[in-house]
């Protein structure tokens, strides 16, 4: 009688806390105060692998905290297999016993079960042969009993908590990204929130960008051995399966799975979900974990709903891209407008002040266009236009800038080049349009081209660019279809003008 009055102290301690790691641990700290054990554990069941594994235990030797055991297999798999308990009072007499621990002499499996349900096995084990009684036992049973509803109330209070909190973090993310139109900012910020939020080791965002995978944005605490910017094949890889099957892919045992790419160093599972809006691939969200077998199904629906919410927001940031392009598009012609040039000189400008690279100013004017429109009619002007654009746009470099200045000018900035290069691709875009064959023009069409370079020229946007004007000037009044280069003076005039 004393003893169930103990027992229902106990079980009262059990009971005071919702916290699932204080529950286990009182629940092992009384099995073994009061049963006088040696070795106490908790193994809970998995019910994705049906597996028995340690979650908390007292007398253990480190190294145990691995252990699986199958359904069926030692005393404790029997015990949560038969829903009863297994006890052998000499283990060295019981071909189910495992051995662990070279002490243990008796042992006795208790399952912890919820109406018919399996939670897990609370494993008793003791130095001496014979040790559990059939009152102790009972005592024991009676206990597991209270324990086990400890144990499904602490685990509901924490499913409930992180319901709400993944509930909580998918608004926050929502709030957050579809206010940010900037794509690199709403990147790196929505890696910040789901790493936090979720609980994640790291979190990756890769988009898709010409048939490959580009890593965009990154966050956590693993080592990195790739970089931001890194491209990678569409087709291999975790991501490569989720962005063919348009599915989410779990990997909770990454070490096992040959094909991996090993974005960070501690990887241990993986999830990678494809980002998808309206139909559209736009790339994958990668989650990674430093713990083997840390994804859940359960952990799947929050994350999509969360990969949704980035995959239209990176859309929306990707149309406000374009629509900032195009406010610096020409319209005829498809190249950059005379708003880009100004934008741009100044980034030029400053960059070729801070690396001594140099850069050019090179305008361009249409020689006797007035004639050709009057000649051939408008359409026909325009389509000249295009076909100038096109060849200057298809002759320079990436980096290089070709703007529509105004009418048929137009106004080219040459990054990193000095006057003497600068010179050579104006003759070259000269001679290419001397020589072009322009549908429905049966004569050559030319350009007059002014070359002002940085700091030959001038060091400022009006400097340069009056420079570059009148060069051009200078090449009409020489008779058109010609190159010249601004006044080597200009510079020494400019600055002694301004003094
Ligand atoms: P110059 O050799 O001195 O440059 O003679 P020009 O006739 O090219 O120069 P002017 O500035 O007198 O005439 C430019 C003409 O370009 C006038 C205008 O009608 C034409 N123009 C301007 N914008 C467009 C356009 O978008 N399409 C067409 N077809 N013509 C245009
Ligand atoms: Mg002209
Ligand atoms: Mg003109």
């Amino acid at each position: 009688m004393q003893k169930i009055a103990i027992l229902y102290d106990a079980s009262q301690a059990v009971l005071s806390t919702f916290d699932l790691d204080e529950v286990l641990q009182r629940i092992l700290v009384i099995a073994r105060d009061y049963f006088h054990l040696q070795n106490v554990a908790i193994l809970l069941l998995d019910e994705e692998s049906n597996e028995l594994r340690v979650r908390s235990q007292i007398g253990w030797e480190s190294g145990l905290a691995d252990i699986r055991v199958p359904l069926g297999q030692g005393l404790t798999g029997a015990a949560a297999q038969q829903k009863r308990p297994v006890y052998a009072p000499d283990v060295s007499k019981d071909p189910r016993y495992v051995a662990l621990r070279k002490d243990t002499r008796s042992e006795l499996a208790m399952p912890l079960m919820v109406r018919d349900e399996v939670l897990g096995v609370l494993d008793c084990q003791s130095d001496n042969l014979n040790h559990f009684d059939s009152e102790t036992i009972d005592l024991l049973a009676i206990f597991s009993t209270q324990a086990s509803l400890s144990l499904q109330n602490a685990r509901l209070y924490s499913l409930e908590r992180r319901r709400a909190s993944q509930l909580e973090a998918i608004n926050a993310i929502a709030r957050e990204t579809t206010a940010v139109l900037d794509i690199k900012q709403l990147l790196s910020r929505s890696c910040t929130k789901i790493q936090k939020s979720f609980q994640l080791s790291h979190v990756s965002v890769l988009l898709k960008e010409e048939q490959e995978l580009v890593l965009r944005a990154h966050h956590g605490d693993l080592t990195p051995r790739i970089a931001e910017g890194d491209r990678m094949s569409a087709e291999a890889g975790l991501c490569g399966r989720a962005l063919a099957s348009g599915k989410t892919v779990i990997e909770n045992d990454l070490k096992s799975v040959p094909d991996h790419l090993a974005f960070y160093v501690e990887t241990a599972s993986r999830m990678c979900i494809p980002l998808v809006s309206f139909g559209q691939t736009l790339g994958v969200l990668v989650l990674d974990s430093a713990q083997a077998g840390a994804f859940k199904g359960s952990d799947i629906q929050p994350l999509e709903s969360v990969a949704d919410i980035c995959a239209t927001a990176i859309q929306n940031a990707h149309y406000v891209e374009r629509v900032k392009q195009l406010a610096f598009l020409d319209g005829l012609t498809g190249i950059f407008n005379r708003r880009f040039f100004e934008l741009r000189i100044a980034e030029e400008i400053e960059r070729a002040r801070r690396f001594g690279a140099g850069m050019a100013v090179v305008m361009v004017d249409i020689d006797h266009f007035k004639r050709l429109n009057d000649e051939f009619g408008h359409l026909l002007g325009d389509e000249v236009l295009r076909q100038v654009s096109s060849v200057f746009h298809q002759q320079l470099r990436k980096i290089d800038v070709v703007c529509r200045y105004g009418g048929e000018e137009f106004a080219i900035l040459l990054s990193q080049t000095h006057q003497q290069h600068a010179l050579g691709v104006a003759e070259k875009l000269r001679k290419l349009v001397e020589g072009w064959q322009f549908p429905g023009v049966p004569r050559p069409v030319s350009i007059s081209v002014g070359v002002a370079s940085f700091p030959d020229h001038g060091t400022t946007r009006d400097e340069l660019v009056k420079a570059a004007d009148g060069a051009l000037y200078a090449a009409k009044q020489a008779g058109r279809n010609r190159v010249r280069v601004a006044h080597n003076h200009h510079k020494a005039h400019a600055q002694t003008a301004s003094r």
